[in-house]
């Protein structure tokens, strides 16, 4: 028999920015004297003559270059891999390859257990103890939400419910049946869930036991997330991560909410002008860029993960020091263009979701219309309210001015019934363009 096992290390979650600035240099040497033995590193770092000796201080990283989505593909699949490690990989995941080959991400046993103790860390962090019931409604396999969360919570003890994504009903019972009192999900999936509990009849903050939801995986706005907590009676703390960063566990929302602090010990992050790729001031928008510190298999530094986020200036109350980042506004990639107008999706969820009688499910179409890109946005009403057609033109009028307010262009809005946009398995899609390219 043992103790309760304590995910929280002050050693390393409150150290000075010195002492974790130290860290990252010695972990960063490590790291390229690793990645170097891989075929990928070895010959771009040999051609522009750069090598562990080349950094004595942590701002010494900008003389290395960026990795990109691009090189990982092209190295597909076991290019990054470092020599000598391919015996010692025990595991691979892949991300969804909309395009060519997908990116193929290897670990070591090492690998994983560093990536399960950040998940574990993570749900330390929001209160989740042995003594709690983790449900896991990821799809398993592939995607990293599903055995990264599993490896995590059993780390720190937790029982786990490796559910897997889907079937709601069954979901319910589970989570009725077992006590659950964590679950994590897609913010997109926690809607059907809730409306899974209304068709029930079941009261899901009387008659469950849910006490907290990790919701994370894709951007989802601060007013979504009110939504899901107001539902569920429950704390939502949103969770980071990406594949080619291990998976989930790379930053995660404290108690306090107020941005995702991103494992430092474990990480580099540095945020660019994607345009420039220099580093951008402190609270500005960028590009977030991440270098693996613990990886052994197939170290990746540099990554441009085309995520934008800003680091969120000061302390927090929490006490940890590892650096926050605001909530991921999306990918550069999800930007679109209409008239001149750069929009990003989560601009418009804003807006919807400050709307009660709107719930959470909504598809932006743009498409082309005689010589013009128009914009339709269809929005599920939620349960609540009314079918009185002169009370729903007048929300349709008022979301559309909102709208204009915020995106600059007038889109089309159309309020349709809950349930009656098509349901998504995984990450939702939430931008639909029909445009001729
Ligand atoms: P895929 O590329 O197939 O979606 P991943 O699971 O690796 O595979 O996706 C990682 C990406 O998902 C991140 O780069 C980011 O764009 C998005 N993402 C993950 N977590 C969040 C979050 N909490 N908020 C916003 N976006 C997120
Ligand atoms: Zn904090």
């Amino acid at each position: 028999m043992h103790g309760e096992t304590i995910y929280y290390q002050p050693a390393i979650e409150t150290m000075s920015r010195e002492e974790i600035e130290k860290l990252q240099v010695k972990r960063l040497k490590e790291t390229i004297t690793q990645a170097t033995k891989s075929p990928f590193y070895r010959a771009e770092y040999s051609k522009i003559g750069v090598d562990a000796s080349t950094i004595t201080s942590i701002n010494d990283i900008r003389k290395l270059p960026f990795t990109t989505k691009a090189d990982l593909r092209d190295s597909y699949p076991f290019g990054l891999v470092v020599d000598g490690m391919k015996d010692k990989v025990v595991r691979l995941h892949s991300s969804s390859g909309t395009t060519g080959h997908p990116t193929v991400i290897c670990h070591s046993q090492h690998d994983l257990d560093q990536w399960a103790m950040r998940v574990a860390r993570s749900l330390y962090m929001v209160g989740v103890r042995e003594t709690d019931v983790f449900q896991n409604s990821s799809g398993y396999g592939m995607f990293t939400g599903g055995l990264g969360f599993q490896y995590g919570a059993e780390k720190l003890g937790a029982l786990t419910v490796p559910a897997a994504a889907g079937n709601t009903p069954r979901q319910i019972k589970f989570i009725q049946d077992f006590d659950t009192t964590v679950i994590h999900a897609i913010p997109s999936y926690t809607s059907r869930l809730y409306e899974g509990f209304v068709e029930m009849g079941i009261d899901v903050k009387k008659e469950t036991n849910l006490k907290i939801l990790l919701i994370g995986a894709e951007p989802h706005t601060d007013e979504q997330r009110k939504k899901i907590e107001a539902n569920f009676g429950a704390k939502a703390y949103n969770s980071f991560g990406l594949s080619e960063m291990s998976g989930p566990g790379v930053a995660f929302e404290c108690t306090y909410q107020d941005g995702l602090h991103i494992w430092e010990d474990c990480y580099i992050v540095e945020i660019v002008n994607p345009e420039t790729l220099e580093p951008v001031a402190d609270g500005e928008i960028g590009e977030l860029v991440l270098t693996t510190l613990d990886r052994d298999a197939m170290p990746i530094i540099r990554y441009r993960t085309r995520d934008l986020t800003r680091f969120i200036v000061g302390d927090c109350a929490c006490g940890r020091t590892h650096r926050r980042i605001d909530r991921v506004k999306g990918r550069s990639d999800d930007m679109f263009i209409v008239k001149g107008v750069n929009i990003f999706p989560m601009q418009i969820e804003k807006v919807l979701m400050e709307f009660e009688q709107i719930g959470t499910n909504y598809l932006i179409t743009i498409a082309n219309v005689g010589s013009n890109d128009e914009i339709k946005i269809e929005v599920e009403l939620n349960t609540m309210f009314t079918d009185d057609y002169s009370k729903l033109e007048k929300l349709g009028k008022e979301i559309t001015r909102k709208l204009r307010d915020e995106i600059l262009i007038t889109p089309k809005v159309l309020l349709v019934g809950k349930n009656s946009l098509p349901q998504q398995d995984g990450k939702a899609v939430r931008v639909s363009d029909l445009r001729d390219k």
